[in-house]
């Protein structure tokens, strides 16, 4: 399957309050986002029409802006109503929908007073993250050899585009070895998350995650923690060290592109997708699609 370039799609985007033609959403090479990385984004699904956590997801770009010392012109209630405009707008039920927020180009310098933040929300079709055939039996992941950032080092707490570098250059080093995805330690040697997905662990019907000091606290592991705990499974949020995965029966990551996604390999360490993982997988299906 070819894929088609992002810039060269039919369609709308919303920009700073408009509807501008999706081929004419640019921004000057100038931008301050650009150079510097004043640049925070979300991602969010929408099923059957409704974006799943809107409100929680648009709350979090706000604070990721806040971390970064720039504030979106528009509120909460604003921006809610802008994604699902945009959703309207493309005629989509069913798909991914990405805001980003950015310094612009009034300023190059590190310094940024004085630049515009801008805001754009464009939406599409996007099925499934993990190729779906081999998604029920579990992804394989391999460690990455880039580590998540002590918090005092990068505002590990904000989603910002500074802080997917490293998650690009450990996927794209992990999908060319044949992996599905790369497995990050935190900056102390625990266990951190995914490129773009938290995770899970399993022992004798118990789950075991770590904590969010030094990795995003994703909406779907907040909504996975919930949702086990309605069931009556303890949920352990603590430190994990590498060497602890062996003494785990099944692993899986979460994320609102990877849903929950059963894993059977992480580097040297196997685990075998079963009923706590399949069952949360169904419950968080079933859960999205929930008027
Ligand atoms: N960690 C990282 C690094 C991510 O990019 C994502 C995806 N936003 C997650 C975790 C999962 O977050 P959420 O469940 O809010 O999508």
């Amino acid at each position: 399957m070819t894929l088609v370039p992002f810039n060269d799609r039919d369609g709308w985007i919303w920009l700073d309050g408009d509807f501008v033609p999706w081929r004419e959403a640019n921004t000057h090479v100038l931008s301050h986002a650009l150079h510097y990385g004043s640049s925070v984004f979300e991602g969010e699904r929408s099923y059957g029409g409704r974006i799943f956590k809107l409100t929680e997801h648009t709350e979090r770009l706000h604070r990721s802006a806040a971390i970064l010392d720039f504030e979106i012109p528009w509120s909460v209630e604003q921006v809610n109503d802008a994604c699902r405009q945009t959703c309207e707008k493309m005629g989509l039920e069913d798909c991914y929908v990405r805001p980003v927020a950015f310094r612009g180009p009034e300023q190059v310098s590190v310094t940024a007073f004085g630049t515009r933040t801008r805001l754009a929300i464009a939406v599409w079709e996007w099925p499934s993250y993990f190729d779906p055939e081999i998604k029920r039996r579990g992804i394989r992941l391999d460690w990455a050899k880039w580590r998540r950032p002590d918090p005092r080092t990068a505002p590990s707490e904000a989603k910002a585009a500074g802080l997917y570098m490293i998650c690009t250059l450990s996927k794209m080093d992990a999908e060319r070895r044949g992996y599905a995805d790369a497995m990050m330690l935190d900056w102390r040697g625990f266990v951190a998350e995914a490129t773009g997905a938290n995770v899970f662990f399993v022992r004798d019907g118990e789950l075991h995650t770590p904590p969010v000091d030094a990795i995003l606290n994703g909406i779907t592991r907040q909504t996975v923690i919930a949702m086990a705990e309605a069931k009556g499974v303890t949920v352990h949020v603590r430190d994990i060290a590498p060497a602890e995965l062996a003494s785990f029966s099944e692993c899986f990551l979460t994320g609102t592109a990877a849903e929950v996604t059963p894993v059977s390999e992480i580097g040297e360490y196997r685990f075998t997708p079963a009923d706590l993982t399949l069952s949360l997988m169904d419950d968080y299906e079933r859960l999205v699609r929930a008027a």
